[in-house]
């Protein structure tokens, strides 16, 4: 049984008190909704503030990035023994890091071992430009991000891999649930060639580009599919809190009939 979960990914957004103002406004309404895993990822300067908030919750911290090594001269850069502290999860390979920050897949694979090293779980994106779409190429990029991102590391559970067609992200055109849950197959079959079928079985793989509660139903829907990387729709209380109702209700009634009873 893969635990279905949902990431809020607040980008470079919020001042304190608006990051602050967002958490009070969606704690309560989060905190009971059961059979999701919650996961917030707040800019870094807010995650000792907002992990006070969420101290005694059941909603889980993520950074948005790190750096590769645990310590030393590299103004700037925050490392997984500073994260580790406050998070859970981080984040790594968004598309936003790879296009303005130019994270290579060589990068990419360094911060996921040394993430898992530092008992880190990786939230790892993957996903094809729109012009590789239009190519064909969407499972060439993909299983060359994957190859490479995950090149010597251990088969494990502790990684979650979101699916993020670039085209989709921050563009209000979303993929259609079709077609993410037969990309997100393809990043399955692609991983039980890496690592094994039971391996690839066990891994949580998510949706991620222009989720919104509207359409959150056609991606949850979809047994290939375990949750949502949800950017821009995360920002409202509201939204981000009928979004994690919505795949509460969806994974549950799908669940098989012995598994459901309270
Ligand atoms: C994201 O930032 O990972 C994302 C999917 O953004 P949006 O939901 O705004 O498209």
């Amino acid at each position: 049984m893969r635990i279905p979960l949902i990431a809020g990914n607040w980008k470079m957004n919020t001042t304190v008190k608006e990051a602050v103002k967002l958490v009070r406004d969606m704690l309560d309404g989060l905190d009971r909704i059961e059979g999701v895993e919650k996961v917030l990822c707040p800019p870094f300067v807010f995650l000792a503030e907002i992990g006070g908030i969420l101290k005694s919750s059941s909603i889980k911290l993520c950074a948005q990035n790190m750096h590769f090594t645990t310590k030393g001269a590299y103004t700037g850069e925050i490392s997984p023994l500073m994260l580790k502290e406050w998070c859970e999860f981080v984040i790594l390979g968004h598309s936003e890091r790879r296009r303005y920050f130019g994270e290579s897949d060589e990068i990419v694979n360094k911060k996921i071992t040394a993430a898992l090293e530092n008992r880190l779980k990786p939230i790892m994106c993957v996903g094809e430009k729109l012009e590789e779409n239009e190519a064909g190429r969407t499972e060439e990029i993909i299983g060359r991000q994957i190859n490479q991102g995950l090149n010597n590391v251990q088969p494990t559970r502790n990684i979650v891999i979101a699916y993020e067609p670039v085209w989709a992200i921050g563009t209000g055109k979303a993929a259609s649930g079709q077609q993410a849950a037969a990309t997100i197959k393809f990043i399955r079959n692609t991983l039980a060639k890496l690592w094994s079928e039971d391996a690839a079985q066990d891994l949580r793989i998510l949706y991620g580009g222009s989720v919104t509660s509207n359409n959150v139903a056609e991606f949850i829907s979809q047994s290939e599919i375990d949750g949502a990387l949800v950017g821009g729709a995360s920002l409202r209380a509201e939204e981000f809190v009928n979004i994690v109702n919505q795949t509460a209700a969806i994974k549950e009634r799908s669940l098989p009939a012995e598994q459901s009873k309270p």
